[in-house]
């Protein structure tokens, strides 16, 4: 069992989600009383979200490159960044260790083609919305891509940074959510991507008329495949 380096606090309220399922999956498949082996770097989240609202991403960049480093000192063979928008700066983690870190897109995209889909809905924050960066990824995984209109990008953006990353979860916010995504099926999504580690806490299948991608809990669950892959070690 490879030891999985956790960059999480991006939100807290999702890391703690992140914990709870590699954990429960590392149960899951090996059994007993296994657990998974990991270390987590939880951030200050009110320090990232400053520097990306004043666009200062290298300096986001580089916080998250000391954490990086710090986890690998720590042990940690496969590294997580717990945040969809913070993959802006992947780059730059990536180039801080020599351990190779598991990208979010990624593990989303797998998951998306495993289920013969194509063409899917993005929800998450503007910043992942509307740069190329995730995007992008995406598009180079084969999925083509569609996100709401102005407005439902920028409610699904303000719900995710004034309720969900705080622990605030609305009925309000969660059928405005229903409404995004219904948008986004009749403008041919065949799936709906939750781009954004907080909001598989707001919505969930039954939400949706066609097939949801919680990419949180997509991450956790190619990490855990990812490090079993060797089979359990004492
Ligand atoms: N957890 C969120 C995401 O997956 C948003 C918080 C952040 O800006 O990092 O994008």
């Amino acid at each position: 069992m490879k030891t999985l380096g956790l960059i999480g606090g991006m939100s807290w309220e999702s890391t703690a989600e992140y914990y709870r399922t590699l954990n429960r999956l590392t149960r899951e498949r090996l059994g007993g009383l296994h657990s998974a082996r990991l270390v987590l770097y939880s951030v200050d989240f009110a320090t990232v979200e400053r520097l990306q609202s004043e666009g200062r991403w290298d300096e986001a960049g580089a916080v998250l490159a000391d954490a990086a480093r710090s986890l690998e000192a720590a042990g940690a063979e496969l590294l997580l960044l717990c945040t969809n928008t913070m993959h802006k700066v992947a780059d730059r983690i990536e180039s801080a260790v020599s351990v190779p870190l598991l990208h979010l897109a990624d593990a989303t995209a797998d998951a998306v083609r495993a289920a013969g889909l194509r063409r899917v809905g993005l929800l998450g924050t503007a910043f992942t919305m509307e740069q190329d960066f995730y995007r992008g990824r995406l598009a180079a995984n084969g999925l083509t891509v569609l996100v709401p209109d102005p407005d439902g990008r920028a409610l699904v953006h303000r719900v995710i940074y004034d309720e969900l990353c705080r622990g605030v979860v609305r009925e309000e916010s969660r059928e405005a959510y229903r409404r995004v995504i219904g948008q986004l099926v009749a403008d041919g999504a065949e799936g709906v991507i939750l781009g954004c580690t907080e909001i598989e806490l707001l919505v969930g299948d039954g939400d949706s008329p066609v097939p949801l991608f919680p990419t949180a809990r997509l991450h956790a669950e190619a990490a855990v495949t990812a490090a079993l892959a060797d089979g359990p070690r004492p």
